[in-house]
């Protein structure tokens, strides 16, 4: 380790988010301290747990704790902890840079947020639950000394948040670390308050009350009369120390729960709801979850470090973030399951393989779509603003649980042509018609560019529902997935449409059977044309005002799955669609005559070339020579002026 001080620059998206926080509009400044107590309190769990492999690294007798002092006279505020400590190069990792994939997007995000003129929201702050810094908040300049279970040396990190930070050995008894905040004092505002012990006891009482260990501090108090007053320095403990989960729910108050939310899971935002249950029999275990009020900004990231599910084994901390434990589509649940069953030293290695884990994932899961189901029956508007925040992730379940599928598909919630409120795949089902034997969906990139698609003329004409889906997930689903409730789905975009009662779909097959024989010289010849693009040209039976249209086969890929697939890797072939022309269109008519006086007449390839085009732009593709395309229908404009 380098002798001296050495000075960094904060990486850029720290240093943004510093500021952030430095001139924070955040007007709850006492959360700095929850912050620091639960990073004092991760750092210790982390510490209880790799003593379980390395039983050296927690002697004997040595207490697990937290400890709080105010100096009045240097105005600072120290936070310590005899937790896991941090190495020379992870607290230049951890503190100085911000590694959580996305941070730039986020920080996009809050950028154009501010422009917009709304100032930055806490809560986008919130979302990414940017701890330490938020010491800043309050200190003008911060001062860390940590030193790592199982080393000798320490090392001192130290900022006054202007851009840059300093590391320097230095000597710390024992392993663990200490936070300390000189508190800023300006014109305006300062802090004193942070010195007083029962803003502080407050504080901690409000915040982390249930932390697991003790969190101590020395106290005076002054004892006896007159001459004979004495100041007494005390050791007391702040917090109950409660596990919450134990406690009989009626003690517990909604603040406690959420604040308990609030610490388990770095959100700064209250949860949306809570499920809590005590499950018995051949496995016992307790389950205290959250459902989060708004989704991270990481959501999407598979990477992303998350603080997830806790796993607790008989009241004693195993590890955060036990992914085990639920499956990828709800990893948004926050919370923690203590096991009576499991063994204390159960390792993350063992957990995958472990058949008791794997029993309570499933029982969790089924608690999480029982809860889900009950909010969506009862608490309407909650249940939306939950589908809106993670219906996204949620959709992933239905091809990556097999169990659950129906149920997911289920709790869905999708656009729909029948208004602007979003329907369930029951009142769609609800509202079919009674001839009807299939639930229609269309997939694209928006709900604008689907509702204006011309594979919906013929559903909209005879009044057929149609679902929007324009997530790139409900391509996914869509595609493997293929009936609710004995319903199969169907594609707008996809195979050949008939819709209306048996009578009619005859008579409209028999009529276009007809007219394709009228035009099938035609058809054919626009085959040829176009036979680099499309696979086949007919006629129509969706389209009632458009000109041509491009379907898949029933079992092709989609384009925008194809595209999926490409982007994540994947070799597809290309599968070419089918062109579909509307033969009420007088644009086949006209066709058709230019095509009976010269089947040669050199302006019919470049037609073919304009019908291919537009059907294409319509479904809001890109065309794969614009240029072309555009000159064509330049010219075709001149001839027509
Ligand atoms: P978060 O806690 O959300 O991960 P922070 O910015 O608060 O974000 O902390 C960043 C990292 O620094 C933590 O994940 C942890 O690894 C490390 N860290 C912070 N405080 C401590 C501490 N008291 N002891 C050990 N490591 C800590």
């Amino acid at each position: 380790m380098p002798e001296t001080v050495e000075t960094f620059e904060f990486q850029t998206e720290a240093r943004q988010l510093l500021d952030l926080m430095i001139h924070s509009v955040y007007s709850n400044k006492d959360i700095f301290l929850r912050e620091l107590i639960s990073n004092c309190s991760d750092a210790l769990d982390k510490r209880r747990f790799e003593a379980i492999r390395n039983p050296q690294h927690l002697p004997h007798g040595t207490e697990l704790h937290i400890y709080l002092q105010a100096d009045q006279e240097h105005r600072t505020l120290m936070v310590a902890d005899n937790g896991i400590g941090m190495t020379h190069d992870e607290v230049r990792d951890l503190i100085g840079t911000i590694a959580k994939s996305g941070t730039r997007e986020f920080l996009r995000h809050v950028q154009e947020s501010k422009t917009e003129g709304a100032g930055t929201s806490p809560e986008l702050i919130g979302q990414f639950g940017v701890g330490f810094y938020s010491s800043f908040m309050v200190a003008d300049k911060v001062t860390l000394v940590t030193r790592k279970v199982g080393e000798d040396t320490a090392t001192r990190w130290e900022s006054t948040g202007d851009g840059t930070y300093t590391l320097q050995p230095a000597d710390r008894e024992g392993p663990g670390t200490t936070v300390t905040l000189h508190l800023k004092q300006e014109e305006d505002e300062h802090f004193d308050e942070y010195l007083d012990e029962w803003k502080i006891r407050s504080i901690v009482k409000q915040y982390s009350d249930f932390v697991a260990y003790p969190i101590r501090m020395h106290v005076e108090r002054t004892e006896g009369t007159g001459e004979e007053v004495k100041a007494e320095q005390r050791l007391e403990t702040l917090n109950s120390m409660k596990a919450l989960w134990l406690r009989d729910r009626s003690e517990v108050t909604e603040e406690e729960y959420n604040e308990f939310y609030k610490h388990i899971s770095h959100d700064w935002n209250d949860p949306l709801s809570r499920i809590q249950a005590k499950i018995e029999g051949t496995l016992e275990y307790r389950l205290l979850l959250y459902l989060p009020s708004k989704a991270p900004f990481d959501l999407f990231y598979p990477s992303a470090a998350r603080h997830g599910v806790h796993l607790y084994v008989k009241r004693v901390f195993i590890m955060d973030n036990c992914t085990e434990l639920l499956p990828d589509y709800l990893r948004f649940v926050r919370g923690l399951v203590d096991s009576e069953d499991l063994s204390l030293n159960i390792s993350r290695e063992l957990l995958q393989q472990n058949r008791q884990i794997q029993r309570m994932g499933k029982g969790i899961v089924s608690k999480v779509l029982a809860h889900l189901k009950d909010l969506r029956d009862k608490e309407e508007v909650k249940y939306g603003g939950f589908w809106s925040e993670f219906g996204r992730v949620m959709k992933e379940g239905i091809f990556q649980d097999h169990e659950n599928k129906e149920s997911i598909l289920d709790l869905a919630l999708f656009a729909s042509t029948s208004g602007p409120e979003r329907t369930s795949l029951q009142a769609y089902l609800d509202r079919m018609k009674p001839d009807q034997d299939a639930i229609y969906f269309l997939c694209g990139e928006n709900r604008k560019v689907i509702e204006n698609s011309p594979h919906l003329e013929a559903f909209r004409d005879k009044g057929y529902e149609v679902l929007l889906l324009d997530d790139p997930v409900d391509e996914v689903w869509t595609s493997s997935v293929f009936e609710f409730k004995g319903k199969k789905f169907q594609s707008a975009g996809k195979g050949a449409v008939d819709l209306g009662t048996e009578e009619e779909k005859k008579q409209a097959e028999e009529a276009r059977k007809e007219k394709e024989q009228t035009h099938a010289s035609l058809l054919e010849f626009l085959k040829e044309q176009l036979k680099e693009q499309v696979k086949e040209v007919r006629l129509s039976s969706r389209l009632t005002t458009s000109a041509a249209c491009l379907v898949a086969d029933q079992h092709d890929l989609s384009p925008q799955l194809e595209q999926i697939m490409k982007a994540m890797g994947q070799v597809v072939p290309q599968t070419k669609r089918i062109l579909e022309i509307n033969p009420a269109h007088p644009v086949l008519q006209k066709l058709q005559g230019i095509y009976d006086l010269d089947k040669a007449a050199p302006e019919l390839p470049d037609y073919a070339q304009v019908l291919y085009g537009q059907a294409l732009l319509a479904e809001g593709g890109s065309l794969p020579d614009p240029a072309h395309f555009s000159k064509l229908v330049t010219e075709l404009l001149v001839k027509a002026l």
